[in-house]
């Protein structure tokens, strides 16, 4: 199933163009009292949710997915966790390209070396928004990528049991300013993080190491691969930041970005696309600000 939140926080069923209004689901999310639980309580309570927008499904409004707004799938993700350096041919490109190095010299050490980033909460927005650029002076660069939605609390998880913590998969945008600073400075500027267009649960991907996913700028393809390249898979992430970090429901992973980054400027549209989750256009806005 393919879940969206749109307009003023509704949610939907996406099928073909429309989207299925079946807001009235939500019902089922209990209410919490002050100090609330850690996670989103939308992915904590998804299995009970998808039941009730199963219920409504049929006699659902419908809209256009054109018309409605798209909003960042999970709101409230306890983390949003970032992957440096995690395909091959990106690693190569950055060792090549100043303008990605920065005068760092561990670029081929890898991400065992590297570790993980976190990306603040506060920069996730969803493809019916707009990316908002900062630093007109510096290089912005898009970087597409699978993202997993963690679905159940976890903690030092063994890979041959990660995917049962993977809920749903949905689309990342890992947007970047380059520069010398600290990751979690850079790519956890308002709107640098991007989400959806949609959830897809994750029954209907077979395979998440073996995905294709690319993104167009203005019509020109700058990203094409698939996750197979990965140099830590999926399973293999999880198990590396919930080493460190408690996972939660709602928790995002993205899981890293192939070859191609270039830089955004005001007013380009980007089409990303991963298989098996979907496709869509974001707007990088027309001035910065
Ligand atoms: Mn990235």
């Amino acid at each position: 199933m393919r879940l969206c939140r749109f307009d003023n926080n509704r949610l939907g069923i996406v099928e073909g163009g429309e989207v299925l209004d079946v807001t009235k689901a939500l019902s089922v999310i209990p209410e919490q009292r002050w100090p609330i639980a850690q996670g989103d309580p939308l992915i904590a309570n998804l299995k009970r949710v998808i039941a009730a927008a199963k219920k409504l499904a049929p006699k659902a409004k419908k809209r256009p997915i054109a018309k409605v707004r798209l909003l960042s799938p999970v709101p409230n993700p306890s983390k949003i966790i970032g992957a440096p350096i995690n395909y091959d041919d990106h690693i190569a490109e950055s060792i090549k390209d100043p303008g990605i190095a920065q005068g760092r010299t561990n670029i081929q050490r890898g991400i065992g070396e590297w570790g993980l980033f976190l990306k603040a909460n506060s920069s996730l927005i969803g493809f019916g928004e707009q990316i908002r650029l900062r630093w007109p002076d510096r290089r912005n660069d898009h970087e597409v990528e699978l993202a997993l939605v963690i679905g159940r609390r976890g903690s030092r998880i063994p890979k041959e049991k990660a995917l049962e913590y993977v809920c749903a998969y949905s689309i990342g945008l890992d947007m970047t300013v380059r520069g010398p600073e600290l990751q979690c400075f850079r790519k956890s500027i308002d709107t640098y993080s991007v989400l959806g267009p949609w959830l897809v649960t994750a029954d209907e991907i077979a395979d998440p190491n073996n995905l294709d996913l690319s993104i167009r700028v203005n019509g020109e393809v700058k990203q094409d691969s698939n996750t197979k390249y990965l140099v830590y898979n999926v399973e293999r992430l999880i198990e590396f930041g919930s080493a460190m970090y408690t996972l939660h429901p709602g928790d995002v992973i993205m899981t890293g970005t192939p070859a191609g980054v270039s830089p955004v400027k005001p007013g380009d549209t980007l089409h990303a696309y991963v298989q098996g989750v979907g496709e869509g256009d974001i707007r990088i806005a027309p001035a910065y600000s």
